[in-house]
C-alpha cells in the first residue's frame, strides 16, 4: 500500500508555525515511508480567502522545502486541488446523501436554535442541536421549502452506539454518538463546511493517513461517521501535540511572531526553522538536536510523536540558526546573506562586480558573530559606506580622555605604514596602544565609533584593511575635527 497523506490549509496569509508543522510531520511521513504528499487547499470560506494569501502558502511551503506531489501547480490524478474548484463535487455528495435520508435539511433559525438552547441548559440537558428537523414530516419539510425558508443541511448522526479510533499519536479515541450533533455540512448560502469537504476529499484522494493538530481531534468521530456513510475507507489519524508558548498557553501571536513568513524576513534559515519544527512533538532515537533534513527524513517515525505538548523556544530557535549558519560554507553564505544587504541599500540591486567581491570579503567576518542573516547589516554597514556616528557611542567612547591623542598617533602611525593590509594595521594600531599604555579594548574600541559608527561592529583591522587608507584616514580625520575641534587636537571636547 503507498502512504498518501495531505496537508490540508486553509489559506490566510503566511503559513502559522503550527501548521507548518503538520505540513512537515506528514511530508517526513510520506518521505520517509516512500509516500505521496498532497497539498490541498481548503479555500471555500470566500471571506477569508485571497489569492494573495493562497500564494503566501506555496511561497512558504516552498521556502521551506516542503514539494508536494499532487496539488496545485503540479496537478494530480484527483485534481482539482483547491477546494473552491470542487463546489460540484460536494454537492453531489449531499445529494446522494439526502436521498439516503443520511442528512437532512434543517430550517431552524439562530433565534430558535439559541431559545431551545437555554431551554435545554435550564433543565439540566446537553444544549446541542435537538434533531427537530430530521423529524419533520414530508408536508412540513415540503412546506417550508415552498415559503422559501432558509436552510441548512445537517448530517444525521446514529442515535445509538459509538464511534472509536485508534489514533497513531494519543492512543484510543472513543466518541458516544449520543455527545455528537447532527452537525451542519452545508450553509445557508450553500457552500460546504469543513467536516463534508475535508472527508469527502480525503475519501477521493485516498489518503491513507491524516495527519493534523489535535485541535482538529474533535471533528474526527464525526468525519468518521461521513466516511461510513460514503463507504469510504476510513483513513488512520494522527493528532500532532500542541504547541505552547513559554506562558503554557497555546502558541498565538500574543507570544511574538507566529507566522513563517516573519521568520523568512528576519533571517532564518530554511534548514535550521525545519530542523526546529521537527523537534516539536518528535525527538530522534539518537537524541540529537542539530540533525539536517536527510537525517530527520532517515529517523522519522510516526511511533516516535510524543502526546505531551511541544514549547516554542524562540532562544533555542535562533541559537540553532546560528549553529546553521556557521555550518554554511563561505560562498553559500554569500549567496543567503545577500538579500539582506540588498534590502537594506548597503549595495545595489544585483550587486556590481566591486559589491560583489567586497561582500565575499565580509562574509567570514561574520559568520561568527550572528545568529541571524538580518543581523550582517549592522555589523558591516561601516564597510560599505561612511556611517554617521552614533551619537551615545560617541559620548561614552570618544568622550575620555586619552581619545584624541590616541586618534592623532594613530592616524599619524596609519599613514605612515608601507601596505595597507591587516596586519600591518593591527601592529601600527598595537604599537600606538603599547606606547600610550592602554588596554587593547580602550586602545580599539574608539575605532569602533570612528570608522565603523558603532560601537560593535566586524572586527576593526579587517574592516579598516577593507575601507581602504583614504577613506578611513578621512573618517578619522573628521571625527577630530567634529569632536576634538581647536589648534591642535588635544584640546579634548
Ligand atoms: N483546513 C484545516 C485547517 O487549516 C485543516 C484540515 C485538516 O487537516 O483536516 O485547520
Amino acid at each position: 500500500m503507498t502512504i498518501r497523506v495531505r496537508f490540508a490549509p486553509a489559506p490566510s496569509g503566511s503559513i502559522h508555525v503550527g501548521n507548518a508543522r503538520t505540513a512537515l510531520f506528514n511530508w517526513l511521513y510520506a518521505r520517509h515511508n516512500g509516500g505521496v504528499m498532497v497539498l490541498r487547499v481548503e479555500d471555500t470560506d470566500r471571506s477569508r480567502v485571497s489569492e494573495e494569501s493562497f500564494r503566501a502558502v506555496l511561497d512558504d511551503l516552498r521556502w521551506l522545502g516542503l514539494n508536494w506531489d499532487e496539488g496545485p501547480e503540479v496537478g494530480g490524478p484527483y485534481a482539482p486541488y483547491r477546494q473552491s474548484e470542487r463546489l460540484d463535487i460536494y454537492r453531489a455528495v449531499v445529494d446522494r446523501l439526502l436521498l439516503a435520508g443520511l442528512a437532512y435539511p434543517c430550517f431552524c433559525t439562530p433565534e430558535e436554535l439559541e431559545e431551545r438552547r437555554k431551554a435545554a441548559m435550564a433543565a439540566g440537558r446537553r444544549p446541542g442541536y435537538d434533531g427537530r428537523c430530521y423529524r419533520l414530516t414530508d408536508v412540513e419539510r415540503t412546506k417550508f421549502e415552498a415559503e422559501g425558508r432558509p436552510y441548512v443541511i445537517r448530517f444525521h448522526v446514529p442515535e445509538e452506539g459509538s464511534t472509536t479510533f485508534r489514533d497513531l499519536v494519543t492512543g484510543h479515541v472513543t466518541v458516544d454518538h449520543a455527545q455528537i450533533d447532527d452537525f451542519v455540512l452545508v450553509r445557508k448560502d450553500g457552500f460546504p463546511l469543513y467536516n463534508l469537504a475535508a472527508p469527502v476529499d480525503d475519501g477521493m484522494m485516498h489518503m491513507t493517513h491524516v495527519i493534523r493538530g489535535l485541535d482538529l481531534q474533535p471533528s474526527t468521530p464525526r468525519q468518521i461517521l461521513l466516511h461510513y456513510a460514503l463507504g469510504n475507507e476510513i483513513p488512520e489519524y494522527g493528532h500532532l501535540p500542541l504547541i505552547l508558548g513559554a506562558d503554557g498557553q497555546p502558541l498565538s501571536k500574543r507570544h511574538g511572531e507566529v507566522s513563517i513568513g516573519w521568520y523568512r524576513e528576519h533571517g532564518f534559515l530554511p534548514e535550521a526553522l525545519v530542523n526546529y519544527l521537527a523537534l516539536l512533538g518528535w525527538s530522534p532515537r539518537d537524541g540529537s538536536v542539530i540533525l539536517p533534513l536527510s537525517q530527520i527524513v532517515a529517523q522519522f517515525q510516526i511511533e516516535d510523536v510524543g502526546a505531551s505538548p511541544a514549547r516554542f523556544d524562540l532562544e533555542k530557535l535562533t541559537w540553532m540558526n546560528g549553529e546553521y549558519i556557521r555550518s554554511l560554507p563561505d560562498d553559500e553564505l554569500l549567496r543567503r546573506l545577500e538579500p539582506f544587504l540588498v534590502r537594506v541599500g548597503l549595495v545595489s540591486d544585483p550587486p556590481s562586480a566591486a559589491e560583489r567581491s567586497l561582500m565575499a570579503a565580509v562574509v567570514p567576518l561574520v559568520k561568527t558573530r550572528i545568529e541571524r542573516l538580518d543581523q550582517a547589516a549592522a555589523l558591516v554597514a561601516g564597510i560599505f559606506r561612511e556611517v554617521p556616528v552614533d551619537p551615545a557611542a560617541a559620548e561614552k567612547v570618544l568622550g575620555e580622555e586619552y581619545v584624541p591623542e590616541l586618534l592623532e598617533r594613530s592616524a599619524a602611525a596609519l599613514e605612515g605604514l608601507e601596505a595597507w593590509d591587516r596586519d600591518g594595521i593591527e601592529a601600527a594600531l598595537r604599537g600606538v596602544q603599547t606606547e600610550m599604555g592602554l588596554k587593547p579594548r580602550k586602545a580599539f574600541v574608539p575605532f569602533y565609533v570612528a570608522v565603523l559608527g558603532s560601537n560593535v561592529g566586524a572586527p576593526i583591522f579587517d574592516s579598516m584593511a577593507l575601507i581602504g587608507r583614504e577613506k578611513v584616514l578621512d573618517r578619522l580625520r573628521q571625527v577630530r575635527e567634529k569632536f576634538f575641534p581647536g589648534p591642535g587636537a588635544a584640546g579634548g571636547t
